[in-house]
């Protein structure tokens, strides 16, 4: 991390976990142990019928609330889906898009694309996933396949509005799984959006961007990993479900800059 040019986000993905009882549940325990210090953003990113309890429950705090997905569409015939606009009104800031699990849900680069602007429109942060499967990695085409994502992912983002974006680094291998990435497999890639970044902004806002990290980062691994120059924080899964274990990753984040 380095906080002299950019914000630290610790991101939490509760993916089809908890019901809106137990957010209230998990929002209450989560603030009573909640640091008091500033050193990084907090989001929750949680299913979309949790969104007004968790916004209700945080409304006097600093946690910034989120959801796991947005339709790209102002507004229209799509059952089932909910606009950016929509987030906004219910009391988001975040949206995560182009997660591993989506994607293999059919959502595709164009679809990314589309999200990330429909969301920027709006004024919600988009923290746009990316990562290799296993095969990609042992065949060498990680930075390439990467390089890839972000560039289709980001068509269209306006110099002003890229540092608004905050960009995740997720291997799929390491996605509730267990394995995480070695902090220098993980910088390795974070270090390389970056300069994909910076071949398509300025470099001052290749600078200021978030990178997260995600796969498997828990209370035990996150303090390496938040350690590395180019690790902006992280989006946490499993470990964000435990308020105790969330927390620690917090504290975690409270290292001196590089
Ligand atoms: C995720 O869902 O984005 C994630 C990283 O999950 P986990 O931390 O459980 O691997």
């Amino acid at each position: 991390m380095n906080r002299k040019y950019r914000k630290t986000v610790i991101a939490g993905n509760w993916k089809m976990n908890k019901t809106p009882s137990e957010t209230k549940e998990f929002m209450t325990q989560f603030k009573a142990i909640m640091p008091k210090g500033r050193w990084c953003d907090i989001a929750l990113c949680v299913p979309a019928v949790c969104i007004p309890a968790a916004v209700r429950a945080m409304r006097e705090t600093r946690v910034g609330i989120g959801a796991e997905n947005v339709n790209a569409n102002a507004s229209g015939a799509y059952t089932g889906e909910i606009a950016a606009n929509m987030l906004v009104d219910a009391g988001c800031k975040y949206v995560i898009i182009g997660h591993s699990e989506r994607r293999a849900m059919g959502e595709t680069d164009a679809d990314v694309n589309a999200k990330v602007l429909a969301a920027l429109e709006v004024g919600l942060v988009p923290i746009m996933c990316c990562g290799e499967t296993l095969e990609q990695r042992e065949a060498g085409i990680t930075a390439e396949h990467i390089a890839m994502q972000i560039k289709l992912g980001l068509q269209g983002v306006s110099e002003d509005k890229i540092r608004k974006v905050v960009i995740a680094y997720e291997p799929i291998w390491a996605i509730g799984t267990g394995k995480t990435a070695t902090p220098e497999q993980a910088e390795e890639v974070c270090e390389s959006i970056r300069t994909v970044v910076r071949k398509l902004y300025s470099s001052k806002n290749a600078r200021a961007i978030s990178i997260l990290y995600g796969g498997s980062m828990n209370e035990k691994n996150a303090y390496e990993l938040l350690a590395q120059p180019d690790i902006d924080g992280g989006l946490i899964g499993g470990a964000s479900l435990v308020p105790e274990k969330f927390v620690q990753i917090i504290e975690a984040a409270n290292q001196p800059t590089v």
